[in-house]
């Protein structure tokens, strides 16, 4: 079976078709025929390699896909063939402590599709059976792929780990990436005065259309503590969601409100971060790391998401034969949301 992703690590040139086993659903598991997956900058770390992750090569990238039911492994029962679904990326092993208490996102087993097991870049996926949901009929197969991993963080990290109310002033550092896109909606529907913090001038109409109340452009002459804070109406913001890491979490700690929670889903700009901790003890902030989501949240998001109350934000699609293309979009600055790819 053909799959796009590398043989080998390395950088955006080890990126290739490779030649996979057909995947055979276990006990418990299904297997889908993908209809189409997309990107997230996750795969980009699965590329490049990350240290205590091992990862199987050849390997297939994409850990979001949707498609229809093809087979099913020994004691699945609830689903038939064809049925059509869509993929959530959490993997958990449904036995540890963490999981018997519904915490799912904490499995000591926890791992992603596409990371740690084989992707959805492909015509064929396995996951466990638990891990399928029906496609709800208002998203379209790009839509219904471009959704699981971005909306479940998003909520998680806002709602859960944030813990944002009606009312509270919540800033998202950095504009173009799924996950902004889709957090900007999730804060408005928790209530939230929502402003984006970008360095791309040009994504403010973009970001306002999905609701964003505010938009702030910083730069090396405009740092981002410098704009953020008067953007905040003077009392800091009650969460700051930041994905980008060492060049703005430093910054983003100083425009937090007394109290104030700062939470951080990636590192896109850098892993290691010089924080002034007297502003946090002062104020009472605290800087809170979320992956991920539990089952419950899944599915309560995804319930905002058939309902039409949140939806899916498409930067590009292409075929899977133009893969390469379609990956090497996530890196361009002017992203704005998902890079989906459709499978014939
Ligand atoms: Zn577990």
């Amino acid at each position: 079976m053909r799959g796009f992703g590398f043989a080998e690590h390395g950088g955006l040139d080890r990126l290739s078709f490779v030649e996979v086993p057909e995947p055979v659903p276990g006990p418990g598991e299904v297997r889908v025929r993908v209809r189409a997956a997309a990107f997230n900058h996750l795969d980009r770390f699965t590329l490049e390699g990350m240290p205590g992750v091992p990862v199987e090569r050849p390997h297939v990238l994409g850990s979001d896909g949707a498609g229809t039911v093809e087979a099913l492994g020994e004691g699945v029962s609830g689903w038939s063939r064809g049925e059509e679904v869509l993929l959530n990326p959490a993997i958990w092993d449904g036995t540890c402590e963490a999981c018997l208490a519904r915490q799912e996102s904490y499995c000591r087993n926890f791992r992603i599709l596409g990371e740690h097991t084989q992707g959805s870049a492909t015509t064929l996926v396995v996951v466990p059976a638990r891990n399928v949901h029906r496609r709800p009929e208002r998203l379209s197969w790009a839509e219904a792929a471009a959704v699981p991993l971005v909306f479940q963080t998003a909520w998680r990290a806002l709602h859960t780990v944030g813990g944002l109310r009606a009312g509270d002033q919540l800033a998202l550092v950095g504009a173009g990436g799924g996950v902004t896109t889709a957090a900007v909606q999730v804060g408005k529907l928790l209530g939230a005065r929502v402003v984006v913090a970008s360095r791309s001038r040009s994504k403010e109409s973009a970001v306002r259309a999905l609701g964003a109340d505010d938009f702030v452009p910083f730069d090396a002459d405009h740092p981002l503590d410098k704009v953020l804070w008067p953007a905040s109406s003077k009392k800091g913001f009650d969460v700051i969601l930041d994905s980008v890491g060492a060049p703005t979490l430093p910054r983003s700690v100083r425009a937090l409100a007394r109290g104030g929670r700062a939470v951080v889903i990636g590192a896109t700009g850098g892993p290691t971060v010089e924080v002034d901790v007297r502003t946090l003890f002062w104020r009472q902030g605290s800087i809170r790391g979320s992956t991920m989501a539990d089952a419950a949240e899944f599915t309560e998001v995804l319930g905002h998401l058939a309902a039409g109350r949140l939806h899916a934000v498409i930067d590009s699609t292409r075929p899977l034969e133009e893969a390469v293309a379609a990956f090497q979009r996530l890196e361009a600055p002017d992203l704005f949301g998902k890079v989906v790819l459709t499978v014939p």
